[in-house]
């Protein structure tokens, strides 16, 4: 992912504080991924995991679809270093060789990641270069790379549906 970042650095305006991709979404994650985000929450400040947990009830109990993270605070990821696939991905553009055509990060909309290459009337995107990979957790997940590790990944659900 940093190769692809690197890459495709003149299109990228993430930094910190900037996190429009974590405030609505479903986020998919894997058993594996949920479980090692946990291995990270059971290391925060108890105020702080008594935050989230209330955000997640709230959540849960409005059986809201498209929500912020619960680990959004503060316009901070809280456990950046645990997060998932979907996370570590999000930002890039990549080419669908099945739909044929380029997938966009939603903050194209806001004038962020590629906003410069992509004409918002028009819906054309002007790219020459976007990744060469499926960019979406299914398919990182069953890419040879991750079958090398031999983990036993697990189901892929909505990051609430783990709770
Ligand atoms: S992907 Fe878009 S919204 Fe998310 S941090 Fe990067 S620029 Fe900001
Ligand atoms: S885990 Fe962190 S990076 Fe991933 S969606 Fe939630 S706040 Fe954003």
């Amino acid at each position: 992912m940093e190769k692809y970042f690197e890459e495709q650095c003149e299109f990228i305006k993430c930094k910190p504080g900037c996190c429009s991709c974590c405030e609505v979404g479903e986020y998919p994650f894997s058993r594996l991924e949920a479980e090692y985000l946990m291995s990270g929450y059971i290391k925060l400040d108890k105020r702080v995991q008594q935050k989230i947990k209330k955000e997640i009830n709230q959540i849960k109990q409005n059986n809201l679809k498209y929500y912020k993270c619960p680990f959004l605070q503060e316009k901070k990821c809280v456990l950046y270093n645990y997060r998932g696939i979907v996370c570590r991905t999000h930002g890039l553009a990549w080419y669908d060789y099945d739909e044929e055509k380029i997938k966009l990060p939603y903050c194209v909309n806001l004038g962020l990641n590629y906003g410069k290459v992509f004409d918002r009337e028009t819906g054309e995107v002007f790219l020459q270069n976007p990744v060469k990979e499926r960019l979406t957790i299914d398919s990182i997940l069953r890419s040879p790379e991750a079958e090398s590790y031999e983990l036993e990944c697990g189901e892929i659900r909505p990051l609430i549906k783990w709770f």
